[in-house]
């Protein structure tokens, strides 16, 4: 075999994802997950060639304990020996980085610092660099930033209505995230369009735990619905999505909650699962709406409806920052997978003169590409996003 691959790995708070990939192919050796860390139950399962194995990991069950258990059964399987670099999914990127780049300590020092702008996500990210760095200290480690490519949005889209020096002083401003998705999806909008990148215009929406708009110019993100945390815009799994903010004031000041409650009730406890007090997965609402018990089809049916007005709005509003529109781009595991949500969703588009075609809608599921629209509407493109690639192709760049 002689292969070589680029081992991509996005480290959460509490677990960590890896694949192998052949980064001009795209084609995935082998992947893993590990969850539950700092629990008794943490574990990885890994798959290969189609099989799935499942390890108990050792205490302290943290992400140093997942990175050993996937080198070992690398060098078992005989695959380190492919690697040429690690790629890593880092959230925040702040101003710093708006492309990808070769990790030093420098990188390191800049990725903790950003961390007092996403403390759960940037140092989890630390410590899986750390993790491949002693496991493997030759190979060159890659930070590819979900901030970077909303970094050419202009002024007007990025500051906040506060006091500019909060700007100036904090970098109080939106970043937005899902960065590497929505650069891939529109890329790819691009190639089936057979039309210069640079002269693209698209509304890409993904859809997934997380959710987010973004307007892309010539190219270019111009505008984004995720903040400078990933709390702001839509109405997403157990998010709230935007939100007066008097509404936090009147929690800690007249109910009593503590800014930790809150906190955790916006980011937790919201979103799909907030509204229909039934599940934060997308199936599930849907089940439940078609289902027989009719207090939670009503529930499941005012979350969805609120879900998808949401997304209609943020889609409008993206409007203003387009001259012109090629068209709308779905992705994610529901923007990829939900029917019925993307139905919701055009439904409230005709001003814009967005008309769903309903059978391409049903037959475009899993991994299935196409546009849905009618021929005499603005195209509708539906595409599977693939940020592990993104990753290991821009590594790879870097590597060349
Ligand atoms: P993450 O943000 O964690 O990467 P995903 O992009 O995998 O999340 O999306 C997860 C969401 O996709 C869940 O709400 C799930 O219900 C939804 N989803 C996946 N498959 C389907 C499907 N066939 N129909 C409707 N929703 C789906």
């Amino acid at each position: 075999m002689n292969q070589t691959y680029i081992l991509v790995i996005n480290c959460g708070s509490s677990s960590v994802k890896f694949s192998l990939i052949e980064p001009i192919s795209g084609d995935i050796a082998l992947c893993a997950l590990a969850q539950c860390l700092l629990t008794a139950q943490a574990n990885i399962s890994v798959t290969f060639e189609q099989e799935t194995q499942v390890f108990v990991l050792p205490a302290p069950y943290d992400h140093g304990a997942a990175i050993a258990a996937l080198v070992t059964h690398l060098d078992q399987l005989k695959l380190s020996q492919h690697l040429v670099a690690v790629g890593h999914r880092v959230v925040h990127g702040g101003e710093s980085y708006c492309q990808p780049v070769v990790i030093d300590d420098q990188v390191k020092g800049t990725i903790a610092d950003l961390a007092r702008l996403a403390p759960l996500h940037n140092n989890a990210n630390l410590m899986g660099i750390s993790a491949m760095q002693t496991s493997f200290p030759l190979l060159t480690q890659v930070a590819v930033f979900d901030t970077a490519f909303h970094q050419t949005m202009p002024e007007k889209a990025f500051i906040y209505g506060i006091p500019y020096q909060l700007y100036r002083q904090h970098g109080i401003r939106r970043y937005g995230f899902h960065g590497t998705s929505h650069d891939f999806v529109s890329q790819r909008a691009a190639q089936i369009m057979n039309k210069p990148r640079q002269q693209c215009n698209f509304i890409s929406v993904h859809l997934g735990n997380g959710c987010s708009v973004a307007a892309i110019k010539n190219g270019q993100s111009v505008d984004t619905s995720l903040g400078m945390t990933p709390l702001e815009g839509l109405v997403m799994g157990t998010r709230s999505g935007d939100l007066d903010p008097g509404i936090i004031f009147h929690l800690v000041e007249q109910l009593g909650y503590s800014l930790k409650e809150v906190n955790n009730m916006l980011n937790k406890q919201s979103g799909l699962l907030g509204i229909s007090g039934i599940s934060n997965d997308c199936r599930a609402l849907e089940q439940a709406f078609s289902g027989e018990n009719e207090q939670q089809a009503k529930q499941a049916k005012l979350a969805l409806s609120i879900f998808c007005y949401r997304i209609a709005k943020s889609i409008a509003s993206f409007s203003a920052a387009l001259v012109q529109l090629d068209g709308i781009i779905f992705t994610g595991g529901i923007g990829e997978n939900s029917a019925l949500v993307r139905e919701m969703v055009l439904a409230q588009l005709s001003l814009l003169n967005f008309t769903v075609d309903p059978l391409k809608n049903q037959a475009t599921r899993q991994g299935v590409c196409d546009n849905i629209a009618t021929s005499d509407s603005r195209a509708c493109w539906v595409i599977p996003t693939n940020e592990e690639y993104v990753i290991a192709r821009q590594t790879h760049q870097l590597l060349t």
